[in-house]
């Protein structure tokens, strides 16, 4: 590899910056995504310019996360607009990239846009500059509409009509599961040959087993049984179902706590902490429920070696990074068995796969593993094995091998112009 870099892509990941603070407002699994994949293709020689919105005066305008890979800030509407809002911004940010493109003269070789507004955003950007595009819906709004939990408000047509023009109009669609390649094809009428499939991955030198004990000692609950739960507070995630689940565990198992980490989603309508606090008094457990708020990524490992296991009872999930970095650091998963995290935990292997979101069938798999200690521990043995098949630098190096034919087609097509 000599100092130029093989090609350069333009992110985009507008709504959303990889350098965010996780587990809270809209950052999760996408910002841990673009950054973990912009950093393995820096590492293979890829270079990436990833384009994000400006949220406030105090972001830098250029920032580099890795030898190969700058986040670059630009505005796109009022710092305060919410997602929906940005909407009618996503065509004067693909602009403002263009003139960034334009003024740095280091044109790229392939867009490729992440969620649905920067997917507008790609769409318009690639028309601007006639480059090859590539998109990630991370998740597409029919699909949350079709398993919408109690009280959620539904994806607006805005979003489905977007989503819809980027499932027929992108070059290439990334997908993690197959199932999410099924429903483009089904439900929004993408061309199955423009789509490939690439599971994300999971950090596995941050995320690894360490000593039960002492990972309880080191997060302040030295010998108590903990379940977990982590991701942003939004009705989606399921967490008054663990809450009523552990209320019927009360009788035998009054001395296992659950630590909730994560705070209120941008996309939560009221406070959904607020709310799952008032539900844990009405069920009488919140003595044994810490709410602990966001706690930063490097830190996770502690907290799934230290639980006997993770709960995601999601009522939807296109992957679910927090069920790989789990079973990684060996804490067995219970998740509800929708497509994204069956990809991820394997039933009664590595953890438990709930259909339904009836809490008492999540405590009964709470109560096996609580009773169970053996078995708990060959799950979580399992899951780090299971775990190992996951790293960045096979998706970076799937990704890359599925834009590489868009690259190419590109390349030819600009030497037949040129000729
Ligand atoms: N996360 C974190 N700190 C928190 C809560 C979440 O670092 O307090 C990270 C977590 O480790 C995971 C991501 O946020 O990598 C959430 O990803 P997931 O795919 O589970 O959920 P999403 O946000 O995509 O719905």
């Amino acid at each position: 590899m000599g100092d130029r870099p093989q090609a350069r892509l333009a992110v985009i990941s507008m709504h959303t910056s990889p350098t965010a603070a996780l587990g809270q407002s809209a950052n999760g699994g996408m910002n841990v995504y673009v950054h973990q994949l912009c950093n393995a293709w820096s590492r293979c020689g890829v270079a990436t310019d990833i384009f994000t919105r400006r949220l406030g005066v105090d972001d830098p305008s250029v920032e580099q996360i890795a030898p190969l890979s700058r986040v670059i800030y630009l505005p796109a509407g009022p710092f305060e607009t919410d997602k929906y809002g940005l909407a009618s911004y996503a065509d004067g940010f693909a602009d403002s990239i263009a003139t960034f493109i334009r003024a740095d003269g280091r044109e790229p070789d392939l867009i490729y846009s992440h969620y649905w507004l920067s997917g507008l955003a790609g769409l318009h950007l690639r028309t601007n500059l006639n480059l090859p595009w590539a998109h990630t819906s991370h998740t597409l709004a029919l699909v949350k509409n079709r398993q919408l939990a109690p009280g959620a408000q539904p994806e607006p047509e805005v979003r489905i009509r977007a989503e819809e023009r980027i499932a027929r109009e992108a070059d290439l669609q990334i997908v993690s599961t197959s199932a999410e390649g099924s429903d483009l094809v089904e439900i929004y009428g993408a061309e199955a040959e423009r789509i490939a499939v690439v599971a994300p991955g999971v950090d596995l030198a941050t995320f690894g087993p360490m000593d039960r004990a002492e990972a309880r000692l080191k997060i302040g609950y030295e010998g108590t049984r903990i379940l977990l739960f982590v991701g942003r507070l939004e009705r989606l995630k399921g967490v008054e179902i663990i809450l009523r689940a552990l209320a019927l565990l009360a009788d035998r198992h009054p001395d296992v706590r659950l630590l909730v980490l994560g705070e209120d989603s941008r996309d939560a309508l009221e406070g959904e902490k607020e709310r799952l606090r008032a539900i844990a008094e009405g069920l009488g457990i919140a003595p044994r429920v810490d709410f602990l708020g966001p706690v930063a990524h490097h830190e996770l490992p502690y907290f799934y070696s230290a639980a006997e296991a993770c709960l995601m009872p999601s009522y939807s999930e296109s992957f679910g990074l927090v069920g790989l970095e789990a079973q990684a650091c060996g804490c067995p998963v219970i998740a509800s068995n929708v497509a994204g995290l069956a990809s991820v935990v394997r039933d009664d292997v590595t953890g438990y796969l709930v259909s339904g979101a009836d809490p008492a069938d999540y405590a009964h798999r709470i109560r096996r593993l609580l009773d169970s200690p053996q078995q708990s521990e060959l799950m979580g043995r399992r899951g780090i094995l299971l775990a190992q098949r996951f790293d960045w630098n096979h998706t970076a190096d799937r990704a890359w091998r599925a834009l590489t034919p868009l690259l190419e087609e590109a390349a030819v097509d600009q030497f037949l112009g040129e000729s």
